[in-house]
């Protein structure tokens, strides 16, 4: 006590202050005169352009950057494009060796990086010395020996180029070693934008590339502006891009490169969900919440922003979790007793206030402990809202701080449903002692990243990313390589972009006299006419009327899209029995052999035998891999495992490309069928009646109603629908250049993922081992179920 009767903080057990030095990164600062250039092919550009970068804890500027022009984005692309001509040829022994040296040197460096990084972004020194640090080195490190092995696993793969890399601000160097490490690893070179506000350790990095003699231009770090990224993103010279940032930006970048051929993949936002149930080890499960929401001050894209706690706990866990808030250590973030620093720049501190705002006024109830906010510097304080309910903006937007909402929830199904009640779906935290219950959820989340009993773990051997407007593609792990490397393109690639002409119908087409049957629709398991109740009239080579289709519209594909959306039987089935009932198809197919073979003859004019046997052959094919395209269990550094699950994606449109008309019609169908999605298929345009004689096929194969959906008609419209619609979480498209340019530009509404053929030809009859497996990978997509064990 002192002389006021007052407890002082030594008596009270309070921590003192233990800030950390920033010595040795204020001198390297100086050392550049605290103003920066671009690095590019292996040399530092004069500083020029400038723009300030602040200590957000402080608002006083850190150093001055260049805002990159066009010209300078030239020149990186430029030096990554001629790099790339000898980094793609050296060893992978040699590769490996640079790769694990900057790990090596990362590690070195790892207290003046934990400082700058803190300094530039906010973030507590705990989190960047124990968190960000530690686990970029960790990602160089695991890459440094993918550099060596990757061809093992991915043989015939190739580098793709030069690859165009923008990050966020929330974790600077971690999301600089996602990028960089698994690109350099597989041979490509890079172009990187760091965000506006958190540069300096990406510039640090550069120079330790000079350290570990990384060849000139392998490596190429432009800072700037949002504009400078959308430079990168659009130069010609890039072959693939890889984003982390907000759905907006992100739907921006797909657009604007639709058509361009380029690989890309999106990181995006989040509302990611934390669920309670009554079983949880309820402490363990407060510490969960403080990790999952005011780790990095909530500014994390798999943040658990939605607590779901069941209704039996609710109060319990809510008087626990306000008394544990109330204990949270806000302020100086260089201070190692720090649990909330600051956020990252005044903009997003404005944005969260604004949200809140709203959530307030919406009628949420505001629960905020009374901690000591600093005088100067961007902080907001924990916060907590209740009575919050789904539809309300705060449950829904992505605040991107440190305020959490509450919805109670009485039954496992309601927690699901509730969970899935979003437009994003990256991640999840489920917290119970049942593990039967927590693997049962988990996979019934629409979410890329499952947490049983933990939460915001990261590893370089487990892939990382969202669904549906979480984004899509991977990072870490194999299925994170596989992003940076060539996809088999078909060996009768038509390497012009040009636009395959459509077939223009006959203006005066010779009538045969017996005029084969009008054909039906194939929506729900039944056969149905169009809505539009017009049907298209098909000919043969020899301009003979040999059918009728129906002339799909918008209706028939809206009823198509419900009909696969509500039939969940396929999905849930076992792996043995969707292949059983394909087997079944393939037997039911051989009985008709003869027939479909005439309808391939009759409309294309060509010999269908040999596309009938293929045919069956592919059936055999997809129905032999339905039970054995299997996960990966990935060795991640906890005592646990990480699941890699290959889930499907949901539903998904094909349109299907005239070559080959029943054969590549099952390749694409089938493959997608047998990886557990439903279909909304429209046929070849010009050839589809043997496409429609597959409808009793389906039927008489057991295949649950729902799942296979035809709907004929002008491909072009139907695509447009099919590409706009918000129900279709996937769509592949082999047809013109045009086409695949619209529905790349048209899937940004629901960001659904996309396989076009960029107006090229594939090889359907007899193509090679890598084109029958890569629609396995392009109908599924990797969820991580974290569980680790032991005390
Ligand atoms: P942005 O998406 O705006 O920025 C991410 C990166 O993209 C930055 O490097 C940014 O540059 C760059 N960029 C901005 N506009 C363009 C463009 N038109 N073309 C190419 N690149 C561009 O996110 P912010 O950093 O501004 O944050 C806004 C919101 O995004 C957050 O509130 C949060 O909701 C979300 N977000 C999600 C992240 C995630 O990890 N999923 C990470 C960060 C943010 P610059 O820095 O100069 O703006």
């Amino acid at each position: 006590m002192n002389q006021d009767n007052k407890t002082t903080d030594n008596e009270n057990f309070a921590y003192g202050p233990s800030p950390e030095s920033t010595e040795k990164a204020f001198t390297w600062l100086a050392k550049s005169k605290n103003n920066f250039g671009h690095f590019i092919g292996g040399k530092f550009t004069n500083p020029k352009n400038t723009f300030k970068t602040l200590n957000p804890a402080t608002g006083k500027v850190l150093a001055r950057l260049s805002n990159a022009t066009e010209e300078d984005v030239k020149k990186a692309v430029k030096s990554g494009k001629s790099a790339f001509k000898t980094w793609k040829n050296i060893s992978s022994f040699q590769r490996a060796k640079y790769i694990y040296a900057l790990a090596r040197l990362i590690q070195k460096n790892s207290r003046i990086l934990a400082v700058l990084e803190t300094l530039d972004n906010g973030k507590p020194i705990r989190e960047s010395r124990d968190i960000d640090i530690p686990l970029a080195t960790r990602h160089f490190y695991h890459h440094a020996g993918w550099a060596k092995i990757y061809k093992h696993k991915f043989p015939g793969k190739e580098p793709l180029g030069v690859i165009g890399q923008i990050i966020p601000w929330n974790f600077p160097l971690l999301m600089l070693a996602w990028k960089i490490a698994p690109a350099l690893a597989t041979g490509n070179t890079v172009v990187l934008k760091p965000a506006e506000t958190t540069s300096l350790t990406a510039l640090f990095f550069a120079e330790l590339c000079i350290e570990a003699k990384i060849p000139a231009g392998v490596v190429n770090i432009v800072t700037g502006d949002g504009k400078t990224g959308s430079w990168i993103a659009n130069h010609k010279d890039i072959s693939k891009i890889a984003f982390t940032g907000s759905t907006e930006v992100g739907r921006l970048l797909r657009k604007n490169t639709a058509g361009e051929g380029k690989k890309i993949t999106l990181e995006l936002g989040g509302k990611s969900a934390f669920l309670v149930f009554e079983d949880a080890d309820l402490d363990s499960a407060i510490e969960g919440v403080v990790d999952s929401i005011w780790f990095n001050q909530g500014e994390v894209c798999c943040a658990g922003s939605r607590l779901l706690v069941q209704e039996g706990i609710q109060k319990n866990f809510l008087s626990k979790l306000k008394r544990r808030m109330e204990r949270l250590h806000l302020g100086n973030p260089l201070d190692k007793s720090t649990d909330i620093g600051a956020i990252n720049s005044s903009q997003q501190l404005a944005k969260i206030k604004k949200l809140v705002a709203s959530g307030e006024k919406e009628g949420a109830k505001i629960y905020q402990p009374k901690l000591k906010m600093p005088a100067e510097g961007f902080f907001y304080p924990p916060t907590l809202l209740e009575e919050t309910h789904q539809s309300m903006d705060i449950c829904q937007t992505e605040i991107f701080g440190p305020v959490l909402t509450v919805i109670p929830f009485r039954t496992p199904k309601e927690a699901v449903a509730i969970a899935n009640n979003s437009r994003y779906g990256l991640s999840a935290s489920i917290w119970t002692e049942n593990i039967n219950l927590g693997l049962d959820i988990a996979p019934r989340l629409k979410v890329g990243v499952v947490w049983i009993n933990s939460t915001n773990l990261f590893d370089a051997s487990a892939g990382f990313g969202g669904y549906r407007e979480s984004g899509y593609g991977r990072e870490g792990g194999m299925e994170g390589l596989r992003e940076y490397l060539t996809e088999p393109i078909a060996p009768e690639k038509n390497k012009s972009k040009k636009t395959i002409s459509k077939h223009v119908p006959p203006a005066l087409p010779k009538q045969r006299n017996r005029i084969d049957r009008t054909r039906k629709l194939f929506i729900d398991g039944k056969q149905k006419r169009s809505d539009s109740g017009y049907d298209r009239k098909i000919f043969n080579s020899k301009n003979e009327l040999i059918g009728q289709v129906p002339d799909g519209n918008r209706k028939d594909i809206r009823d198509a899209v419900e009909a696969a959306t509500q039939a969940g039987k396929w999905k849930n089935m076992t792996a043995h029995n969707r292949a059983q009932i394909l087997y079944y198809a393939a037997e039911n197919l051989e009985l008709r052999k003869e027939e479909f073979s005439n309808t391939i003859q009759n409309m294309t004019g060509k010999d269908g035998r040999h596309e009938v046997e293929s045919t069956l052959e592919t059936i055999f094919h997809y129905a032999a891999w339905a039970d054995k395209f299997e996960g990966i269990i990935h060795d991640i550094p906890i005592r646990g495992v990480s699941l890699a699950l290959n889930e499907p994606i949901g539903v998904l449109g094909i349109v299907c490309p005239d070559k080959n008309p029943l054969l590549s019609f099952v390749h694409l169908v089938f493959s997608a069928l047998c990886t557990g999605n439903n279909i909304v298929a429209i046929p070849s345009e010009r050839f589809p009646l043997c496409a429609l004689d597959l409808y009793q096929i389906f039927e008489s194969s057991d295949m649950p109603a729902g799942t296979i959906n035809i709907i004929t008609g002008e491909q072009d419209s139907l695509t447009q629908i099919l590409a706009s619609h918000m129900g279709v979480d996937a769509l592949w498209y082999f047809g013109d250049g045009g086409g695949s340019k619209m529905v790349e530009k048209l899937s940004i509404s629901n960001l659904k993922q996309t396989w076009v053929n960029d107006g090229q030809e594939y090889k359907w009859i007899e193509p090679f081992k890598e084109l029958m497996e890569l629609p396995l990978y392009k109908g599924t997509q990797v969820k991580n179920v974290w569980i680790p064990y032991g005390e």
